[in-house]
This record gives structure tokens, C-alpha cells and sequence, in this order.
């Protein structure tokens, strides 16, 4: 049997794992790679020319490193099942429609700028509508702990990840019942426990190899409580000043744990009643999903949902917009106000229109919730920049930057170890260390060692592990 990564072994993105069973080939994720423009176009278009035929299809979450290349496989011609959750499957078909969607507003946009230049342009996008529903066909949904068979020698049990609604980690049992048993765990994406809305990492039964991912294998977060009372000090001060504050988010997860976060302290008295805007139309398409599946919900979310019948997304200060128009006339509102939008990185988007019309004030905020890669505006405006430049004009950086680094959908390395540490490590036979960087796998296989994990492999893209 063996094991292998094409991609998201010695990097955060572009997930793609195999099982290879000598019967049967599982693949885990079929996941984008991003970062710089054109560097990740043409990973992604290489991805087309060697995929390979799987005999099963299994997608652990939503996340566009996760699942923003399927399509590609049914464009490939796989015709096989897809198994995931039903909300993965929800939002990964909003993302996948998404991302099909700009390919198709660039290609526009490109072939224009080529014929003014009297050129012709003919690159075609990765993948189109067309192909996204093709793909929304493959999919079987599967529910948390209801072991199937996926293939005639593997069953297949989802365990929750805690990562983001849906996530899930795939337990798989190889030649169940006979003498040459033996059971992996892909991890997906590890999320970490008391998070807003989804559950805590769910406990798994220890496998013999796991597969396990390491983004912040050399970080450690802050404590999700302390995030809760930085946000309330944030916007009472900004309110008090009679500013804005201006939150760029991602649509999924992110901006929902953000609007429960306030709706809780809105409840609490904590900060006071102005209005909140929620300004991306994928934010809200996104939030409607999250109101469909409350069997994602933990304890807490889900007793406000059934017994007091509130919802969570909802309540009377919070105003979904989805129109040009609408989000216009947000610039009109006078007054305190908290803006959240997407792009998380302000690099797309209406986060950009709301920055332009806010950031020179000192009145106002500009609060940093999630990651913000390199080469990004938001990671200008994070680093306080004097001046920072949106849509081609030089804007002086006024407003007050501040950051809560609390809400990481990503375990740290002392919470990989926690959960790994409560499995039998007798059983374990080895983690293999994936998605992660260098320095953040090399830490992590440390600590894993000490926590007295018999064996511990940083995958190397491509190389077959024999298990
Ligand atoms: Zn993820």
C-alpha cells in the first residue's frame, strides 16, 4: 500500500493526497494553489495534464486550497463518487462557482485588453460553470460517523475537524476484517477547540498512520477569550470617536464567527448598538448556508437556534447588503458603524470601496481578523504603511490599525500534539507531516517526537511512502 502527495506536502495550499491500495486509488482533496498570479496559474493548469485516475474522490472541507480544482476532474473525465459532507458540499459548490465566475470576468477582461492591442488572446479558463455543475453531480454526501464503503476494500468514517462548518477528517479502513488490516486518518484541516458556532475537533479511534496537516506546526495562538474582549474594546473606542470600523473578512467562517462574535456582545451590553453592515454578496450566500446546517452547530449555537428559535446570523443592528446600490449607500450612513466585507485579503472585492472612503480618517478602524499573505493590501495596511495604494490612486494610511490574532481556524503545534497525544500511540504507527512549511513541519515533528510519537515523516511532494 502506499501513500503520496501531488501537492500541499511542503505547502499550505493546493491539498492533493493519495491512497494507492494495490485495488483501489483514494484521493483526498483536490485543492487550488494559491499565492503569487501567475506561479499559481500554472500549477493549477499542470494539475489537468497529471491527474490521475482515483477510484474514489474524498473532499475534506470547503476551503479553496481544498477543493477549487475538482472540477478539473470531471472536465478529466471521472465519473466516479465525491464524498463529503452535505455543508461541504454546499459551500464548496459556492466557491467553486465563485472562482469559475472570476476566471470567466478575467478571461473577459484579458481578451479585451489584447484586442485593443490589436492581439489576439487565447488562453482558456481552468474551468467553467458548466464544469462546476458537472461536479455537483459527483458529489455523495456522507454524515459525521456513519462508516461506508467507498470502494470494495475501504470504508470510510468522517470525524469533525473543528476547522470550518462541514470540515471533516476521513478515517479510512483498509481490508476491513482480514489479517492485513490497516487504518489511516487524513486529518484535512485541524481546527482547534471553544471556537464560535462549529465543535471542537471531535476524538477519533487512533489509526495505524496518520496524515496530518502542520500550517502552524511552530506557532502558538492567542486565547480565543481574550479575542472577545480586544473586539469589544475596539469597537466601543472607535464608536466613542464616532468612527467606522472596517473588517476585512473571508466570506466563510470567518464572517460569520465575526457576526456572532458581536451578536453576543451586542446581547452582553458589551458594545453599543450602531449599525453593522455585512457587505459581500458571497459572505451572505455563505451565511444562508451556515442557517441550513445546524447539525454542524456545537451545543451552544445550536440551543440558541432550537429552543430560543433566534438565530444566530441575524438580529436587529445587522444588515445583509447584496446590491451595488445598497452597498453604496453605506457611505452615507453618518455616524459609528462596523463594515465587514471580503476580500480577507482586500486584494478583490467591496473591501477596497470601503477602505478608499475610510481610511484617511483617525476617527476610524481598519481591524485585521485572519491572515494576510505577502505582496497584499491587506498586509500593507497591516504592517501600518504610510501610504498604501487602492485601485491605481496613493491613499495616506490615517485610520487605527489594529489586529486579533485569536480567530486561526488552525490548530498550533501545542494543540496537534494535545490531540494526537490522546490516541494510542502504541497503535500509531507513524504521522506523516503534510501542509505545512518548512520551518513549521521541522518544529512540529519535534514536538510530536517528544509527546512520544514512534515515528514522525515530513512528506516530500511526490515521493511514495510504502505503509
Ligand atoms: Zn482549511
Amino acid at each position: 500500500m502506499k501513500l503520496f502527495s501531488k501537492g500541499g506536502a511542503d505547502e499550505v495550499t493546493g491539498s492533493r493526497h493519495y491512497l494507492n491500495t494495490g485495488d483501489s486509488i483514494i484521493q483526498i482533496d483536490c485543492g487550488a494553489f494559491q499565492g503569487r498570479r501567475k506561479e499559481s496559474d500554472e500549477k493549477n493548469r499542470a494539475i489537468e495534464m497529471e491527474m490521475l485516475h482515483p477510484s474514489a474522490v474524498v473532499l475534506t472541507h470547503a476551503h479553496f486550497d481544498h477543493c477549487g480544482m475538482l472540477p478539473l476532474l470531471s472536465k478529466a473525465g471521472y465519473n466516479g463518487n465525491i464524498y463529503t459532507t452535505p455543508a461541504t458540499r454546499d459551500l464548496a459548490t459556492l466557491i467553486m462557482m465563485d472562482s469559475a465566475n472570476i476566471q470567466a470576468r478575467d478571461l473577459e477582461h484579458l481578451t479585451y485588453l489584447a484586442e485593443k492591442k490589436g492581439k489576439v488572446f487565447k488562453e482558456e479558463p481552468l474551468y467553467t460553470e458548466d464544469d462546476v455543475v458537472k461536479t455537483g453531480d459527483l458529489f455523495v454526501t456522507v454524515s459525521y460517523r456513519r462508516p461506508l464503503p467507498i470502494t470494495p476494500d475501504v470504508e470510510m468514517t468522517f470525524y469533525d475537524a473543528g476547522h470550518i462548518l462541514g470540515s471533516a477528517g476521513a478515517h479510512l479502513t483498509v481490508n476491513k476484517g482480514r489479517d492485513d488490516q490497516k487504518t489511516i486518518y487524513f486529518s484535512g484541516d485541524l481546527g482547534r477547540n471553544n471556537r464560535a458556532i462549529i465543535r471542537d475537533p471531535e476524538e477519533i479511534p487512533t489509526p495505524d498512520y496518520m496524515v496530518m496537516e502542520s500550517t502552524y506546526g511552530n506557532r502558538l495562538h492567542e486565547d480565543i477569550h481574550d479575542a472577545m474582549e480586544k473586539l469589544a474594546e475596539v469597537v466601543s473606542s472607535t464608536a466613542k470617536n464616532n468612527g467606522k470600523v472596517i473588517i476585512p473578512s473571508f466570506a466563510i467562517e470567518r464572517t460569520q464567527e465575526i457576526i456572532y462574535y458581536l451578536h453576543l456582545l451586542v446581547d452582553q451590553g458589551k458594545i453599543p448598538k450602531i449599525p453593522i453592515f455585512v457587505d459581500s454578496p458571497m459572505a451572505t450566500n455563505a451565511t444562508s448556508i451556515f442557517r441550513v446546517h445546524p447539525e454542524c452547530y456545537d451545543k451552544k449555537t445550536q440551543e440558541t437556534f432550537t429552543n430560543h428559535h433566534e438565530n444566530p446570523f441575524g438580529f436587529n443592528e445587522l444588515k445583509y447588503t447584496s446590491s451595488v446600490q445598497d452597498s453604496k449607500e453605506i457611505n452615507n450612513v453618518k455616524g459609528p458603524a462596523i463594515i465587514i466585507s471580503a476580500d480577507g485579503m482586500c486584494e478583490a472585492g467591496r473591501i477596497r470601496h470601503h477602505l478608499v472612503q475610510n481610511i484617511r480618517s483617525p476617527k476610524n478602524t481598519i481591524l485585521i481578523v485572519g491572515y494576510m499573505a505577502g505582496h497584499t493590501l491587506g498586509r500593507r495596511i497591516m504592517e501600518r504603511q504610510k501610504q498604501v495604494r487602492i485601485f491605481g490612486d496613493v491613499f495616506n494610511l490615517k485610520a487605527r490599525v489594529e489586529k486579533i490574532n485569536a480567530f486561526s481556524a488552525h490548530a498550533d503545534y501545542s494543540e496537534i500534539a494535545a490531540y494526537i497525544g490522546r490516541l494510542d500511540l502504541n497503535k500509531l504507527k507513524t504521522v506523516y507531516l503534510v501542509h505545512g512549511e518548512t520551518d513549521a513541519r521541522a518544529n512540529l515533528k519535534k514536538v510530536l517526537l517528544e509527546t512520544g510519537v514512534q515515528n514522525v515523516e515530513i512528506v516530500t511532494p511526490g515521493r511514495e511512502y510504502e505503509i
